[in-house]
């Protein structure tokens, strides 16, 4: 990161007591982290970032969808995506175990728009750019310092204890953003965590480099690949030759001859030929990772003085890469519905409860595609042989058009699936009676 508006240590941070002279505290400088602080910043708000690791950092989490275009646009992310070396992404697409695939979904046969063409991201590079995006439109980047808990004064939050080198601080202002990733940092410390039990599934991954691409506008698809009781690779392309290469599936499955994680990954490598063809001249470049049990909600989206925003709000298992385009976003909405309220003067609770209502509307759709995928009685080739006008409906939920009326394609995935209904949390942790009375107006 570049030294402008980002400090190693507190001096335009505060002062001897550590205050913060700042609007809004933002907790981490992921994807969801650095949206909110750049459209705070654009629209003159004081912002800081406490970001916990020093920039560019690992992380997983490759593929975007087209309608992360819209955000990132938003904050002047575009041109500089463009300048990048990142690889083109142009469509998805599904392998059976047996080597065929499916038809792609070329985005821009169903979207007349620059944004169907999107992007496959190394992500410490696209993190890095991000949050560099956020500091040249004024918010300040507070690096290597790690939030230890939320500082509560009778429920309404005013800020974060802070480390950095050693040294242990508050940080205050009206306002903090949990974008803090998937450990739920609020989320965690309000006993806020909901884990969705029906989705906790473990992901292996690694990378290799010298695998098989396929050519033309496919060279950059992702490739969704089968294996046995619903488990599934992914097979994404990145630059300098390399692919991201992961597999999902149920814990008993993966771990049923031992825990040895190359091993597993060797042998489900082995029952995909698609897989096992295109990465056969490639080899692995990347220690092997594993993380399980990963889908949940918090229970609620913000408290007094608090809203959550990106995957410290809500994780989605990452089967239609819909990670990066929730994070961005919440942490757009969140940044607007903040400003409101500063606006207003009034941080509580309440001021958020649209701001929740409208993200988990999106959400929930792609969660209901989650779970059409992961049921026995659903394929993708079944419902369009059966409702072929659905294809566009299908295809705008794969881009991440999530503000669309999907009623009709859900009806029609109930005929193989379960849907399941909405969750009926995820909005402001209000009292009951300002529930009600906010409800009535
Ligand atoms: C196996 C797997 C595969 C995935 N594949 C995809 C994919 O292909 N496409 C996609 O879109 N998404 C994918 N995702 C999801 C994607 O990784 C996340 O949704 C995305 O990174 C969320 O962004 P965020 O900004 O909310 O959180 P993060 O990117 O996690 O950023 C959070 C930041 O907060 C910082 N932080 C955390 N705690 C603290 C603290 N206490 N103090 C200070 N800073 C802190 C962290 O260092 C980090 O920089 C995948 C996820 C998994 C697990």
């Amino acid at each position: 990161m570049p030294e402008s508006g980002v400090n190693t240590r507190g001096s335009t941070v505060g002062n001897g007591s550590h205050g913060c002279d700042c609007d809004v505290l933002v907790l981490g400088g992921g994807p969801a982290g650095a949206t909110a602080a750049a459209v705070l910043a654009q629209m003159g708000r004081s912002v800081l970032v406490v970001e916990r690791e020093r920039f560019p950092r690992y992380k997983v989490g490759e593929s975007l969808l087209p309608y992360c275009y819209f955000p990132l646009e938003r904050i002047g992310m575009i041109e500089k995506m463009r300048e990048s070396s990142f690889v083109k992404k142009f469509s998805v697409q599904f392998a059976s175990m047996d080597g065929r695939v499916s038809t792609p979904f070329y985005f821009h046969q169903h979207f007349d728009h620059p944004a169907a063409q999107t992007w496959q991201v190394e992500r410490g590079e696209f993190d890095r750019m991000m949050l560099e995006n956020a500091t040249e439109k004024g918010a300040r980047v507070l690096m290597g310092a790690t939030a230890k808990r939320l500082l509560l004064d009778d429920g309404r939050c005013n800020g974060l204890l802070v480390e950095q080198d050693g040294e242990i601080f508050p940080l205050r202002a009206p306002v903090t953003i949990d974008c803090g990733g998937r450990h739920g940092f609020a989320a965690t410390q309000m006993g806020w965590i909901v884990p969705d039990p029906h989705l906790n599934k473990v992901a292996i991954w690694t990378y290799y480099r010298g695998a098989r691409r396929d050519s033309g506008y496919d060279e950059g698809a992702t490739t969704v690949a089968y294996l046995p009781d619903k488990g599934w690779f992914w097979y994404i392309p990145l630059a300098n030759d390399t692919v991201s290469l992961g597999v999902v599936a149920e814990r008993d499955y993966l771990y049923r001859d031992g825990k040895d994680l190359d091993a597993i990954l060797k042998r489900e490598i082995q029952a995909n030929r698609w897989i096992a063809d295109h990465l056969e001249p490639g080899r692995p470049c990347e220690p092997t990772r594993v993380t399980a049990e990963y889908s949940y909600r918090s229970r609620y989206c913000a408290g007094d003085g608090l809203v959550l925003a990106g995957d410290a709000f809500t994780f989605l298992d990452p089967v239609f890469s819909s990670g990066v385009l929730l994070a961005l976003t919440s942490g757009e909405q969140a940044a607007h519905a903040v400003d409101a309220a500063l606006t207003a003067g009034d941080v509580s609770a309440a001021r958020f409860e649209t701001y929740g209502a409208d993200f988990c509307r999106g959400l929930e759709a792609m969660r209901k595609l989650v779970y059409a995928f992961y049921d026995e009685g659903f394929s993708f080739g079944d419902l369009l042989k059966r409702h072929p006008r659905l294809r566009g409906a299908l295809t705008d939920c794969l881009i991440g058009n999530l503000s669309e009326d999907f009623g009709p394609l859900f009806k029609a995935v109930e005929e193989f699936a379960r849907v399941p209904p909405p969750l009926l949390y995820g909005g402001a942790s209000i009292e009951d009676s300002e529930a009600a009375a906010l409800s009535n107006t």
